[in-house]
């Protein structure tokens, strides 16, 4: 019987639409690029995806795709541990461990799954995770499916983690989960300070590179690679959904005997099907590309770097660092919306963020640097930006 809920739901709907949080979702009639075409409309350029190293429509990529969905079909139908490991699976893994300089690694469905299954199986009630405030809602709903004490520490707080950690001393383990990179203001995480405290404290570390694998770092290894502390972070989680392809996928790599463990009591792993033939495929396309040469990490630096520059020189308040993401501070929400408005009208599309995605009266819009991104697509936005940021007074 649909009765009281539906009336609820209306209302509930209504109160998301009335405060200006609903989410619309804008429908592309293109594949994902620097370039795409919106339904009803002309042309923009895209400035808001996670397709950092321009992978997402590669010939290199999709060539790989179809190639891997000729020869081991379109999908498994099956978990891994009864009838759904191929031998791309095991490649993957291995060729995954090697990219990331760990001992194995587990395939996940996605790294929200990934997330979903690495707490659980090792963190009991004897045990606590310390956990960044400002980690991604993948790391928080993991934890939440542990029986472990959770200790929240404030962003990147160094001096608040070792409180918590001399909190916690009677635990069986320790764990700090972090994001390597937090996507709201494309900061790093302290990942030195952090490991120096675990050794220190008796800790073991994980790192969610979700948005820095592939492209950060010398040869893109990660913020685990540009923190240099790659052998030293125990758990690393990321995904084949950003920067690595972006269709989907994820995995764990880490300690050996960490990942066996997982492949047993892992729960998105033993009780979801197994990663498409034509994502494995692919995502071992990508890490040979990645490995052959940095060429597509250093586009990207090249332009991350110019257009922070261009932009910072016009007067705009950019969060400062080195990341593709990179935020355009506007404090107010409503400017935020509207300087995203005019944007889309001038052929650029970016995304205003606000509360609750951000904290209130620190509304931005996020933008999103590519290395499909060439020189003239930088300058067109750099130059929407300009003439938006002129006529609705945010610059002189
Ligand atoms: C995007 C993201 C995820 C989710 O990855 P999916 O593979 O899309 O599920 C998890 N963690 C972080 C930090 C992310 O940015």
């Amino acid at each position: 019987m649909y009765g009281q809920i539906k009336q609820d739901l209306i209302a509930a709907l209504d109160e998301i639409r009335q405060s200006g949080l609903y989410k619309h979702e804008r429908v592309l009639s293109s594949s994902q690029g620097a370039m795409i075409s919106v339904q009803g409309g002309a042309a923009v350029l895209n400035f808001c995806a996670n397709n950092y190293l321009g992978l997402a429509s590669h010939p290199t990529v999709i060539d790989a795709a179809q190639k891997a969905m000729q020869r081991w079909g379109y999908g498994l139908s099956s978990v891994r541990f009864i009838c759904g490991t191929q031998e791309g699976h095991k490649q993957l893994e291995e060729k995954m461990s090697r990219f990331l300089q760990t001992e194995d690694t587990i395939l996940y469905a996605a790294c929200f799954d990934a997330n979903g299954g690495v707490f659980e199986p090792f963190m009991g009630a004897d045990t606590c995770i310390l956990t960044d405030a400002l980690n991604h809602a993948s790391i928080i709903d993991g934890i939440r499916l542990a029986k472990a004490q959770r200790l929240i520490y404030q962003h990147a707080d160094m001096a608040d983690l070792e409180k918590k950690l001399q909190e916690s001393k009677s635990s069986r383990y320790r764990l700090i989960a972090t994001d390597g990179v937090f996507s709201m203001d494309g900061d790093i995480a302290p990942l030195q300070a952090i490991c120096d405290l675990a050794d220190r404290y008796d800790a073991l570390v994980m790192v969610d590179d979700s948005h820095a694998t592939g492209f950060l770092g010398r040869t893109g290894r990660g913020s685990i690679e540009h923190c240099r502390v790659m052998g030293r972070v125990d758990l690393i989680t990321t995904t084949f959904g950003k920067a690595l392809g972006g269709a989907m996928g994820g995995c764990v790599s880490g300690r050996k005997e960490m990942i066996e463990y997982l492949r047993q009591k892992s729960r998105p792993y033993l009780f979801s099907n197994s990663l498409s033939p034509m994502v494995v495929g692919a995502t071992l396309a990508v890490l040979e590309l990645l490995s052959a040469n940095t060429e597509l990490r250093d586009r990207l630096e090249s332009n991350t770097l110019y257009f922070r520059q261009r932009m910072t020189a016009m007067g705009f308040d950019i969060k400062p660092g080195i990341h593709p993401i990179v935020p355009i501070m506007l404090y107010d929400e409503k400017l935020a919306h509207t300087m995203a408005d005019e944007m889309l009208k001038k052929g650029v599309y970016v995304i205003g963020f606000s509360y609750p995605v951000v904290p209130k009266g620190m509304a931005r819009i996020r933008v999103q640097v590519s290395a499909a991104h060439s020189k003239e697509h930088l300058d067109t936005a750099v130059d929407a930006f300009q003439s938006v940021g002129k006529q609705l007074g945010v610059i002189r």
